[in-house]
């Protein structure tokens, strides 16, 4: 299953000069700092020098619903299911849902992989999803990622 930015690929302090940069040759803020009680491997950004472990840290980790279901419903969305239908069937707020898009669009590249390798979804789809966030959300405008560069998937 293909993965998200996931935690250990850079730091998730807002308020560290490395925040959100990922680990690279020239970037290697973030080190492995042992493991939690429950297993969890544990990070520590010696920037800031804050530690932060596996679940804090993927796109949609203060989020209460499972990542799985979130990618499901954006799924359904992608493939034309209407919002309001999808708060009916799955029991999601459609605020709850948009606010999952806007995260999604702000890594539109992990989703997209994520959606074409598990759904099996067409680069149409995945457009007309972006294109609703932009259309539906709130006024302030989502940027998609526009480098292309950085995401070469499968068509
Ligand atoms: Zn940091």
């Amino acid at each position: 299953m293909p993965e998200f930015a996931q935690v250990g690929d850079f730091c998730p302090n807002e308020a560290c000069a490395d925040y959100g940069k990922h680990q690279s040759e020239g970037q290697t803020n973030i080190v492995r700092f042992g493991k939690t009680k429950a297993g969890r491997q544990r990070y520590r950004c010696n920037t800031c020098g804050r530690t932060f472990t596996e679940t804090k840290g993927t796109i949609f980790y203060r989020r209460h619903t499972p990542e799985a279901e979130i990618i499901e419903t954006l799924a359904f969305l992608a493939e034309g299911s209407r919002i309001s239908s999808l708060t009916r069937v799955k029991g999601h707020k459609e605020d709850t849902i948009l606010n999952w898009l806007r995260d999604a669009a702000a890594h539109a590249g992990a989703i997209e992989e994520t959606l074409m390798a598990e759904y099996q979804l067409e680069r149409g789809q995945l457009d007309s999803l972006w294109a609703y966030v932009g259309n539906k959300g709130e006024k302030r405008a989502i940027r998609k990622p526009t480098s292309a560069a950085s995401f070469g998937g499968p068509r």
